[in-house]
């Protein structure tokens, strides 16, 4: 097992958007996405992109099956993913393992349609909904270098501000928010 450190707000590598993976290596990826799925688990989050640990690279992972409602969905690897179509709007509260301590509730879509690879390599089109689309599309605004936090209205962004810095400097905020 591998934990590796995950980045935070105000790292440059979180602002970028990150390179397609090469289809004919992803089967060299195991280690990374092993580590990536120990990390998340580690720090107790339910989806992680590969920019979130250093990786400049078109990878996510994902793993709800602790909400009841998912018990049976199987832990998934994302590679390229690419949305095809979205519908309709719903808001959620959201948190981020680069943004500690910080929560707010984000209008995304509520259905998802993505072009992605799996981990074996396999090209997949699937459509999701409920929380498995809204942490596609936390992790996958990630891997586009956007935050849940560009969502907020010019007010509430305000009061998140100082706290950004404060991760930027020291990785977490001198006190929580919710908004
Ligand atoms: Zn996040």
């Amino acid at each position: 097992m591998s934990v590796l450190p995950v980045v935070k707000y105000g790292n440059t590598i979180l602002r970028k958007k990150v390179k397609f993976i090469n289809p004919d290596m992803i089967s060299d990826l195991r280690n990374l996405i092993n580590n990536m799925f120990d990390t998340m688990y580690e720090e107790e989050g339910i989806g992680l992109a590969a920019n979130q640990v250093g990786f400049d690279m078109n990878l996510m992972v994902i793993d709800v099956s602790h909400l009841d409602e998912y018990k049976n969905i199987e832990p998934m690897v994302f590679i390229n993913t690419e949305i095809l179509e979205e519908k309709g709007y719903i808001e959620i509260e959201e948190g981020c393992l680069s943004i500690p301590e910080i929560r707010a509730s984000v209008k995304r879509a509520e259905t998802v349609v993505v072009k992605f690879y799996d981990e074996e390599g396999n090209r997949k089109t699937q459509k999701f909904s409920g929380m498995l689309c809204r942490v596609i599309l936390h992790e996958l605004d990630h891997l586009n270098g956007k935050f849940f936090t560009d969502y907020l209205s010019p007010a509430k962004r305000k009061l998140v501000h100082n706290k950004l810095i404060e991760i930027s400097k020291n990785g977490y905020p001198s006190t929580g928010v919710i908004l």
